[in-house]
C-alpha cells in the first residue's frame, strides 16, 4: 500500500463527534501496551502520527485518522490496564460498543494481541461480541520478532486453538520488522471492498 497522505482528523467520545461517514472504515483495538499505536504507524508509514501511549489512561477517546484521503482509521482506547481508575473503566466498554454498533461506515476491526500472551476473557467476550453483531475480525499477534520462527507457529497454534480459528486467520507482525505489514494491509482491503460490493449489489 503506497501511503501518499496520513491525517490525524479528530477526537470523539460520542457519535455527534464522529467525522461524517464519508470513506469506508477500519477501527484497531487492543490491549493497552500490546503495540497498537505502533502498528498503525507502521501502516501508514509515519514515526509518530499515532501517539505511543507513554501514560495510560490519558487515551481515553477514539482518534480518527485519514490515510490517502480515502481510508479512515479509527484508533480505539486501549482496555485492560490496570492503573486505570474503576471510573474511567466502566465508561470505556459503552463508549467503544456504541462506536462498534453505531458506526455505518465500519468495515472491520483490527484486534491486535501479544503473540507472547494467552488471550483472556476480554479477547474471547470482545472477538464473541464481533461475531454476534456480524462484524468482521482480524486478529493479528504482534511482537514476533521477540520469539523465534518455531515459537511463534507454535504459540500460533495454541492461541488460535483458544480462540476456535484456524492458524493461518491469525496474522503474524512486527512493528520492529515491519513483517506482516502487507498481509494486515491486504486483510483490511479485502474487507473494504467486499463492504463495496455488498453495497452496490443492493
Ligand atoms: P499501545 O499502548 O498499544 O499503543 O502500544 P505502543 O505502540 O505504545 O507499544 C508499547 C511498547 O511496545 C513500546 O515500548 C513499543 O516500542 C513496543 N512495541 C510495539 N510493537 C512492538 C513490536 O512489534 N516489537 C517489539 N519488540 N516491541 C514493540
Amino acid at each position: 500500500m503506497l501511503i501518499k497522505s496520513a491525517k490525524f482528523i479528530t477526537s470523539a467520545v460520542k457519535p455527534p463527534q464522529y467525522p461524517a461517514p464519508e470513506f469506508p472504515e477500519v477501527a484497531f483495538a487492543g490491549r493497552s501496551n500490546v503495540g497498537k499505536s505502533s502498528l498503525l504507524n507502521v501502516l501508514v508509514n509515519r514515526k509518530n502520527l499515532v501517539k505511543t501511549s507513554k501514560t495510560p489512561g490519558r487515551t481515553q477517546l477514539i482518534n480518527f485518522f485519514l490515510v490517502n484521503e480515502t481510508i479512515s482509521m479509527v484508533d480505539l482506547p486501549g482496555y485492560g490496564y490496570a492503573r486505570v481508575p474503576e471510573k474511567v473503566k466502566r465508561s470505556w466498554g459503552p463508549m467503544i460498543e456504541t462506536y462498534l454498533s453505531q458506526r455505518e461506515t465500519l468495515t472491520s476491526v483490527v484486534l491486535i494481541m501479544d503473540i507472547r500472551r494467552t488471550p483472556k476473557t476480554e479477547e474471547f467476550n470482545f472477538i464473541d461480541w464481533l461475531n454476534q453483531r456480524r462484524i468482521p475480525c482480524i486478529p493479528i499477534l504482534t511482537k514476533i520478532d521477540k520469539l523465534s520462527k518455531t515459537r511463534q507457529i507454535k504459540q500460533r497454534g495454541a492461541v488460535a486453538r483458544l480462540l476456535g480459528m484456524q492458524p493461518d486467520q491469525l496474522i503474524r507482525f512486527s512493528a520492529k520488522t515491519r513483517a506482516g505489514m502487507t498481509d494486515v494491509w491486504h486483510a483490511i482491503n479485502s474487507h473494504m471492498e467486499q463492504d463495496l460490493d455488498h453495497h452496490e449489489s443492493k
